[in-house]
C-alpha cells in the first residue's frame, strides 16, 4: 500500500471513503465554462445545441466544448473578474467539506475547466484553507501563439489528456478503483463533462433536473438524485457511519 501513495495522494490519510466530484454546476451552481459561453461567447441556444449532440449524437465532448471556448474572446483576467462576482457556491457545500475533513473523507475535484478559475472560485467560495486541501485534478489555460493569456482572443484550453473527453475523468478514479482492499468510492457531478466518470465508483449523485441524470436513465446506470450538498452529505454520512450501503443509496430519481 504505502508504494501506492505517491500515485493516488487520497490513500494518503487511509480513509474509509474518497469523494470524487465535479466542480461546475456541482459544487458552484453556475457552471464558469457555460457562463462564459452564455454572457460572452456565442449564447445559450448554441451551448445548449452542443451538450445535445454530445448526448444524443456521440459528439466528442472536447468538440463541443472547444467551439464553446473559442467563442469566448474577453482577456482571460477580465473572464475571472466576472466569474468571482457571478458564480455562487452550492449552499451546503462548505458545511460538507468541513465535514469531509473531520471525518478523513478526501475531496478530489475532476473538472473538465480550468485550473486557475476553480482554484481562484474555490478560494473565493470556501476559503483558501480549506480550498488548500483540496486535489484539484482539471484542465488548464494557456496562451494562444504569440500572445498573453489577458490580450483579446489570448488564451486557449490546455486539455488534460488526449482523450475525446479532454479530461477522461475516469483515468483518475480507475487505479483506486482497482484496488483489493479499497475505500468506498462517491462521485457527484451534474452534465456532459462527467459522463466519463459515470460507471466507475460505487455510488453516482446526478444533479437533479440535468444532463447527467438524462444520460444515466439512457444507459441504465445506478444513481441517486440531489438538489444540493446536503442531500449528498446526509447519504455520505450514512454510508460512511454504516448505516446504509451504497447498494441501498443508489435510488436513482426516487
Ligand atoms: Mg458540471
Amino acid at each position: 500500500m504505502a508504494a501506492l501513495d505517491a500515485s493516488l495522494p487520497a490513500l494518503r490519510t487511509k480513509p474509509k471513503a474518497i469523494f470524487f466530484t465535479d466542480f461546475d454546476g456541482t459544487i458552484t451552481l453556475q457552471d464558469s465554462n457555460d457562463w462564459l459561453t452564455d454572457n460572452l461567447g456565442f449564447g445559450v441556444e448554441l451551448r445548449r445545441q452542443g451538450n445535445k449532440d454530445v448526448l444524443h449524437n456521440g459528439r466528442p465532448f472536447r468538440r463541443a466544448f472547444q467551439e464553446m471556448l473559442d467563442s469566448v474572446t474577453k482577456p482571460f483576467d477580465q473572464c475571472l473578474q466576472l466569474l468571482l462576482e457571478n458564480v455562487k457556491l452550492d449552499p451546503a457545500f462548505k458545511e460538507f467539506a468541513a465535514w469531509c475533513r473531520e471525518n478523513n473523507v478526501p475531496i478530489v475535484v475532476l473538472s473538465g475547466g480550468m485550473q486557475p478559475i476553480i482554484r481562484a472560485l474555490l478560494a473565493h467560495l470556501v476559503g483558501e484553507e480549506e480550498a488548500a486541501v483540496m486535489q484539484i485534478v482539471s484542465n488548464d489555460v494557456k496562451p494562444r501563439p504569440g500572445k498573453s493569456i489577458n490580450d483579446e482572443n489570448g488564451w486557449d484550453i490546455q486539455y488534460h489528456d488526449e482523450s475525446p473527453f479532454g479530461h477522461d475523468k475516469s483515468l483518475q478514479i480507475r487505479p483506486y478503483a482497482a484496488l483489493q482492499d479499497r475505500p468506498v468510492m462517491f462521485y457527484a457531478g451534474d452534465g456532459v463533462s462527467d459522463l466519463s466518470a459515470a460507471k466507475e465508483t460505487d455510488l453516482l449523485f446526478a444533479k437533479a433536473g440535468r444532463d447527467l441524470v438524462t444520460y444515466c436513465e439512457k444507459e441504465n446506470i445506478p444513481f441517486t438524485v440531489f438538489n444540493d450538498f446536503s442531500d449528498i452529505h446526509k447519504v455520505v454520512a450514512d454510508v460512511v457511519g454504516g448505516k446504509i450501503s451504497v447498494q441501498q443509496a443508489a435510488t436513482g430519481t426516487k
